[in-house]
């Protein structure tokens, strides 16, 4: 508790006298541009690795980044959604997944959360993910197991998403997108999901600093560029959220 009450005497008097005028901003309305629901552990932050700061992001926490299937169970999480979308009227949604996943790992096995009862139940909205992991993949290592598993959970949460009122109506107006994301903790890479390629690849920091881009995402901009034209529109959605980060606040 100590340090919880230091940390916080650091921020009164350090952090808060720098970003007042921030906090004036937002001491009667937000207006977060993008919603991210990841997972509960301690080490995933995604306002420190996106630089936002507060009011850029609304953020849904829980075990194993989970999105329940609307019609199979409306909780915490599927309030969150509808609230983000419908009242502050985010852009873009992201699920982002994690490296060395607590709950990834019971996931690959089953029974291993018997003691909690809770994780088990909770878990099951995964059970898709480890499904398709099974009969998909044939790995021996462990850690290219658990990978393969963290990424089919990500795409399996994206699925749940769509079965969301509020997301299905505005993703078929075009007025809202997804993304899936895994962020490896040891390297501080992000794996985005490419949907029309079906599988992740890794964000890179384009030349000019500001633009954010898979490899081929950059190729497809430099080509476009060079030859005049328009970026291409499908992908620059997956980079927006990214774009965003500690920007203008
Ligand atoms: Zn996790």
């Amino acid at each position: 508790m100590d340090k919880l009450i230091e940390g916080f005497e650091r921020f009164r008097k350090v952090t808060y006298p720098t970003k007042q005028r921030l906090f004036k901003k937002l001491a009667t309305a937000q207006a977060p541009h993008t919603l991210v629901i990841t997972c509960a552990d301690s080490r995933v932050v995604p306002e420190y690795f996106t630089s936002s700061d507060p009011g850029q992001l609304f953020v849904v926490r829980n075990v194993g980044n989970i999105v329940p299937p609307y019609a199979q169970f409306v909780g915490g999480v599927s309030a969150a959604i509808e609230y983000a979308v419908v009242v502050l009227g985010v852009k873009d949604i992201v699920v982002c997944g994690h490296s060395d996943c607590g709950a990834m790992k019971a996931t690959l096995k089953p029974g291993s959360t018997e003691s909690m009862p809770a994780v088990t139940a909770w878990l099951r909205h995964a059970e898709v993910a480890r499904h398709v992991f099974e009969q998909n993949y044939e790995l021996d290592d462990e850690k290219a197991r658990l990978h393969a598993l963290t990424e089919e959970n990500v795409i399996s949460q994206l699925d749940h998403l769509r079965t969301h009122p509020s997301v299905a109506a505005r993703l078929a107006a075009g007025k809202i997108s997804m993304h899936g994301w895994v962020y490896d903790i040891e390297t501080a890479d992000i794996r985005v999901f490419d949907a029309e390629a079906r599988r992740f690849v890794t964000l890179q920091i384009g030349d000019d600093d500001k633009v954010l881009a898979t490899p081929e995402m950059a190729a497809v901009a430099a080509s476009n560029s060079s030859a005049g034209g328009a970026a291409d529109a499908s992908r620059a959605g997956y980079l927006r959220a990214v774009a965003y980060a500690g920007s203008d606040l």
